[in-house]
């Protein structure tokens, strides 16, 4: 079993990464800026300021390293779809994406968050489309379930219906960062896909 606690950074790129000490599964987080993916690192890991908030100056252009449990490497990649300088932001954020998934035979999976309450804009339909297409493994994960009530959690598949994006049931996982419930169903899911 992975122990989550046992987590910490290691180190971020600017670009392609190299020079990594150990060679381990890589898990990317992908999001929306705000769409909750550094509450979901934080809360997974038990942690409370692992993983950085995309308001975070500084950080939003890295890719961020943490290991956890000598076991696999979280990559928390910046949030995507500044509303300032949105163009150059998402350029940017394509090129060093490029670079990552470029010859990274390390990535196991990517975790794609989308916020449960919010219809996928075009940046979040462009990126799951690309990973469709290069055939990268990849999961959808809703966020922040726990604001959701019954009725709102009824119609999420709709979401994906209304930009035409079609997800087989099984990639598609709800997360809360604030519900334990929804985290030990998400810890299971990676230690089957890890251990
Ligand atoms: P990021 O920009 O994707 O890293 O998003 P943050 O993790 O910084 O979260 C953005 C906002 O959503 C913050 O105000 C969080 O407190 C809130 N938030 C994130 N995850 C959850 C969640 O699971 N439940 C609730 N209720 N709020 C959340």
């Amino acid at each position: 079993m992975i122990n989550f606690e046992n987590a910490h950074f290691v180190t971020s790129f600017a670009g392609k990464p190299s020079n990594l000490e150990k060679e381990l599964p890589e898990l990317l987080f992908v999001g929306r800026s705000n769409c909750g993916k550094s509450s979901l690192i934080n809360a997974l890991c038990k942690k409370n300021r692992l993983a950085f908030t995309s308001s975070t100056p500084g950080y939003t252009k890295l890719l961020n390293y943490f290991e956890v449990d000598n076991k696999f490497y979280i990559v928390d990649a910046p949030g995507y779809g500044f509303a300032k300088n949105r163009d150059k932001s998402y350029v940017d954020f394509g090129e060093l994406m490029d670079n990552y998934f470029e010859n990274n035979s390390n990535l196991k999976l990517v975790l794609v968050l989308l916020d449960a309450r919010r219809i996928p804009n075009e940046d979040d339909v462009s990126i799951i489309n690309y990973l469709i297409e290069s055939k990268i493994p990849y999961i959808i994960c809703y966020t922040k379930m726990d604001k959701l009530n019954m009725s709102e959690k009824a119609k999420i598949s709709k979401n994906l219906s209304a930009v035409n994006l079609k997800i087989p049931a099984d990639l598609q996982y709800f997360t809360s960062s604030v519900e334990e419930k929804y985290l030990t169903k998400l810890r299971n899911y990676i230690n089957e896909i890890i251990d």
